[in-house]
């Protein structure tokens, strides 16, 4: 095993979750690189697990990973596991796998459980193509522009979301993608007190405010993707007049053309006549 790193996938809640494989490797490897070492320890005492643990996170990870570089190429195997779930996701990790890659490393990965897949995976809506956008912004303002910028998506959206935060975001996505949009709320995957809620935007947003949904724990918000909106020409024109009014003509022409899904060009061909009249 000596001289690489394994990407190590751990449970998301349950922790009969973990695979035979991830458990073999974290026995064997040299040093278990962990974002919060105390957390880990209950996954890996409950595994019998008695590897090394170093604390590896966003707040250390530019100090520690040329260390860790080093270590695998000194002859050491190094696996690199999260607080839950796959490591990258939305977890530390990009740094280093990006350096090992520069430095020739073999990089291994041992899958296992993500939030996001877990919920795709029960959410009932398309999943052939999907985007995942992590974690929308804190701020109101930019997470609203953010959701503005997905209206006319038309792939299932997937998002992470903190409980403090899930009613004012499902609240935004009501605002921006109206009322009837069907979304998926998933909480507490895997572990005792699991929800997963399908419904409307609108009559999600009341089982939240009724705590017919709780907001405690952990959630994955899944949304419908915009159905094929047919827009009309004196729409297209409407809108991007609209628009016109606070940005300049390309940038009007060009959210013109994503909020309607027809092209730039198309829009200007169509300005441009309009004005002609
Ligand atoms: N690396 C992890 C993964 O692969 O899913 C994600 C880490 S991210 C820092 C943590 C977020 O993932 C939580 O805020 C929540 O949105 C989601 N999450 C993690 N575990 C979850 C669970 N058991 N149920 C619902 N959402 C979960």
């Amino acid at each position: 095993m000596s001289g690489s790193l394994y990407i190590v996938a751990t449970p998301i809640g349950n922790l009969s979750d973990i695979s035979e494989r991830a458990i073999e490797v974290l026995k064997q490897s040299d040093l278990i690189a962990a974002e919060d070492t105390r957390h880990s320890k209950i996954l890996l005492e409950q595994f019998n697990i008695k590897t090394k643990l170093k604390s590896y996170h966003e707040h250390n990870e530019r100090k520690f990973t040329s260390q860790l570089i080093q270590q695998i190429i000194d002859g050491k195997s190094i696996a690199l596991i999260s607080d839950a779930g796959t490591p990258l996701i939305n977890d530390p990790g990009y740094k280093l796998v990006t350096a090992a890659h520069h430095n020739q490393i073999k990089v291994i990965p041992i899958p296992g459980p993500s939030a996001v897949i877990t919920a795709l995976s029960v959410s009932g809506l398309p999943t052939s193509k999907f985007i995942f956008e992590g974690y929308l912004p804190v701020k109101e303002q930019a997470r609203k522009k953010c959701l503005q910028q997905l209206i006319s998506e038309p792939r299932t959206l997937v998002f992470y979301e903190a409980p403090h935060r899930i009613l004012e975001s499902i609240e935004d996505m009501q605002d921006v993608f109206g009322s009837n949009r069907r979304v998926t709320v998933a909480r507490e995957l895997t572990k005792q007190y699991e929800q997963i809620v399908i419904d409307s935007l609108s009559v999600i947003k009341n089982k939240l405010i009724n705590e017919e949904i709780k907001i405690k724990g952990e959630f994955v918000i899944v949304v419908e993707g915009a159905k094929n909106i047919s827009v009309s020409d004196i729409e297209v024109l409407r809108i991007n007049q609209i628009l016109s009014e606070k940005l300049s003509p390309k940038d009007a022409a060009g959210l013109t053309s994503r909020i309607t899904s027809k092209k730039k060009n198309e829009v200007y061909q169509m300005v441009l006549k309009a004005r002609k009249k």
